[in-house]
């Protein structure tokens, strides 16, 4: 009937990277998944952030029940501080708590006092209004993802989230086939699944084969070593640090997302490296060229990130010398090749 029609309404993502937010709607309940935004790139002179335009949300913001964020990747979380503005109201945001915790930091800078933040557990559900939501673990480029399973009197949704299948995941966390299979079995009426490079024939190699190609790149490595990444990509930046200390180097962190996101994953229990040996990068004095790993963002050739800095002789800090190593180790989003090469020209 018309009373028990769900309306799923993608407002950004499906077409490319970036802005992923989709509306479920039923009855007088509405709930949103993701709010993230995109990142303009040479197409987009002179502008900033591109948000999706989430006016169906305001204008019905009386219906809203919650907020679901997927993963903490900033084409994710990057519009909920501006879709928190204009709500005006203390609407739930749920997420597990790595994502709460990038979330939570970002809400800060925006002056959003008391966001209502709602940890989930993978394997946990929650009702919200009409919508039941089961919440499954997914691998990605991020620890702590989920999938969403929405049950509803109109049908049932699954929305994946952004996921990946890695049979040896750095934490031992792995994406839960078995819930998967236990909603397949339930029925699935509509899914929703997005996933970067699914074109691609064959399967994306386990995140763990990257340490032992850092390890052997540290190994024989003379003077200091530099190495651009995500920050968000907790799993990596765990690799580096292990591959560091193994070698007997100290990590200098610099990059202000580096610098939070290092913090924030530490502080939470998903990173795990000794006090001593991770330095801030203006702190870290007059260390040795050959007891340092620079650990900083800028492998997509932002142009005032910490990378493209040192390349430019610009860093307070780290200089580029005769020797170094300079490791990006990140494969350029789709559409920030030339940024990319423009700073290794560098
Ligand atoms: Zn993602």
């Amino acid at each position: 009937s018309k009373k028990n029609r769900l309306r799923v309404i993608p407002l950004g993502g499906l077409d490319g990277i970036g802005k992923n937010m989709t509306v479920l709607e039923l009855g007088n309940d509405m709930i949103v998944i993701d709010a993230g935004l995109m990142f303009p790139d040479d197409d987009h002179p002179g502008i900033d952030l591109i948000l999706p335009d989430y006016s169906y949300i305001v204008q019905r913001k009386d219906k809203l029940r919650g907020i679901i964020i997927t993963h903490g990747h900033e084409d994710h979380t990057g519009a909920l501080p501006y879709l928190l503005k204009d709500l005006g109201a203390p609407v739930p945001v749920l997420g597990t708590k790595l994502t709460l915790g990038i979330i939570a930091g970002k809400l800060e800078e925006h002056r959003i006092k008391k966001p209502k933040l709602r940890e989930i557990k993978p394997g946990g559900h929650v009702n919200l209004g009409m919508f039941g939501l089961d919440f499954f673990a997914v691998n990605h480029s991020i620890p702590d993802g989920v999938a969403v399973y929405v049950r509803t009197p109109a049908g049932t949704v699954l929305h994946t989230g952004d996921f990946k299948l890695d049979q040896t995941p750095i934490d031992g966390r792995f994406t839960d086939f078995a819930g998967f299979a236990r909603a397949a079995k339930q029925g699935v009426t509509l899914l929703l699944s997005d996933s970067t490079g699914a074109e691609n024939p064959g399967h994306t190699p386990s995140e763990a084969v990257v340490g032992s190609s850092l390890r052997s790149i540290f190994a024989s490595a003379q003077q200091r070593i530099i190495v651009a990444s995500f920050a968000s990509h907790v799993h990596r930046v765990q690799q580096i640090c292990d591959a560091a200390v193994a070698c007997g180097r100290k990590v200098v962190v610099t990059g202000r997302s580096m610098v939070n996101i290092t913090r924030i994953a530490r502080d939470l229990g998903y990173l795990h490296i000794a006090d001593d040996d991770i330095v801030d990068a203006y702190a870290m004095g007059n260390l040795p060229a050959d007891q340092v790993v620079v650990l900083c963002t800028g492998s997509q050739g932002e142009p005032l990130s910490a990378l493209a800095r040192i390349a430019n002789g610009d860093h307070r800090t780290v200089k580029l010398e005769e020797g170094d190593t300079v490791v990006i180790s990140a494969s350029p989003v789709p559409g920030n090749e030339k940024a990319v090469s423009r700073v290794m020209n560098r």
